[in-house]
């Protein structure tokens, strides 16, 4: 198979627990590999992910992580653990949940550890130097066989600089692509690519197979399984994606290909859109952040959607056309594009409208 790249998500590293499981998937291999990990995630509703505490900085937040780490660390036997300096900047404290995790992981496994910054390359102006980062991945592999690296940041210039968030996903891209690997593994905590957020739509099923372009057309509408940046690298370079659940490695997951010409059917659904008057002064700006700009309302007015602006949501509906989308939904627009269609709700009638989208979905004869 070759070199097999495997990304464990913050869910999946939580605890000790998380760290135990991740390490008895990686212990059924016996090829080369590279783990890419997170930071801590939640442990439970309600609960902070690591790299909220570091960003927020202040000292309750960042005794907290040193918590989290030390309980780690002391069920885990592990003489590492979180440490910081107190003059380190923004991004550089950000990172030390990722850092701190490989570090932690790469005791627990005996594997090396090898440092983000000495492999992602950014500019002053935060662009990836896609070469120098290939160039130093590939030199890294042919001295170091196996390691584990923490995602979601590099170096520029001006010091450490991260990825956005959920970005340690397009870390393990990159990794792969750059030592065209055979696979690249995301372990996550759900079963894969899913037809709907189970949360809202328990009866949600997982798909297991998926091309590409509709992976990624599916992560930029709001299916959260994948940061959409993480696609384009694998893309380019061929190396198949699986998706999978750490909590239940059994399951098959979702295999991710070039090679799959099927479109599957799927819901999923972006909060925080409001409208703009295409009169006002910034519309250039704004237009320009337009998601599906051809929005028509049903009386077949224009209407222009931006993101993180108000109480709408847009859903998108993969594998309905626009006649078979059920009565009951109460959409104000309707764009129709390529691949979707998108529909502009009222955030509160969003989950039902996902709902009977859903099912329509499951049994389009119904
Ligand atoms: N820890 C970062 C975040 O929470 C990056 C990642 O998890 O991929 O966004």
């Amino acid at each position: 198979m070759g070199i097999v790249i495997s990304k464990f998500g913050g869910t999946s590293l939580s605890d000790a627990d998380g760290f135990r499981r991740c390490a008895r998937i990686l212990s059924r291999r016996g090829q080369r590999q590279y783990v890419i990990v997170s930071a801590p995630g939640r442990r439970f509703d309600g609960d902070s992910k690591i790299t909220d505490l570091l960003s927020k900085g202040d000292d309750k937040s960042l005794s907290a992580v040193k918590r989290r780490f030390d309980e780690i660390a002391r069920a885990l036997g592990l003489a590492d653990s979180f440490s910081f300096f107190p003059q380190m900047s923004k991004n550089a404290l950000v990172s030390r949940g990722e850092y701190s995790c490989a570090k932690m992981m790469a005791e627990f496994l005996g594997l090396p550890f090898v440092d983000a910054e000495s492999l992602f390359f950014f500019d002053a102006n935060g662009c990836l130097l896609r070469d120098k980062t290939a160039c130093a991945i590939r030199d890294m592999a042919s001295r170091v066989p196996s390691a584990v690296i923490p995602g979601f940041y590099g170096r520029s210039p001006n010091g450490i600089y991260l990825f956005p968030r959920g970005g340690s996903d397009v870390s393990a891209s990159i990794i792969a692509s750059a030592l065209r690997a055979g696979l690249c593994e995301n372990w996550t905590d759900v079963d894969g690519l899913m037809s709907a957020d189970p949360a809202i739509c328990p009866d949600a099923i997982c798909h297991p197979l998926v091309s590409f372009l509709q992976m990624e057309a599916l992560a930029r509408a709001g299916a959260r399984v994948l940061h959409p940046d993480s696609l384009k690298p694998l893309m380019e370079s061929g190396v198949p994606l699986v998706i999978r659940n750490t909590f239940a490695p059994e399951r098959p997951g979702t295999y991710v290909s070039g090679s799959v010409r099927r479109q599957v059917r799927c819901v999923c659904a972006k909060a925080g859109y409001g409208l703009i008057n295409p009169r006002e002064k910034r519309v250039e700006t704004l237009l320009a952040r337009l998601d599906a700009p051809a929005f028509t309302s049903l009386s077949g007015k224009r209407l222009f959607p931006v993101p993180d602006s108000g109480a709408l949501s847009m859903i998108a509906v993969f594998g309905l056309s626009r006649d078979a989308l059920p009565k009951a939904i109460r959409p104000i627009a309707i764009a129709e594009g390529e691949d979707c269609i998108r529909i502009l709700v009222r955030t509160r009638d969003s989950d039902a409208a996902m709902r009977a989208i859903h099912a329509k979905l499951l049994d389009p004869a119904r």
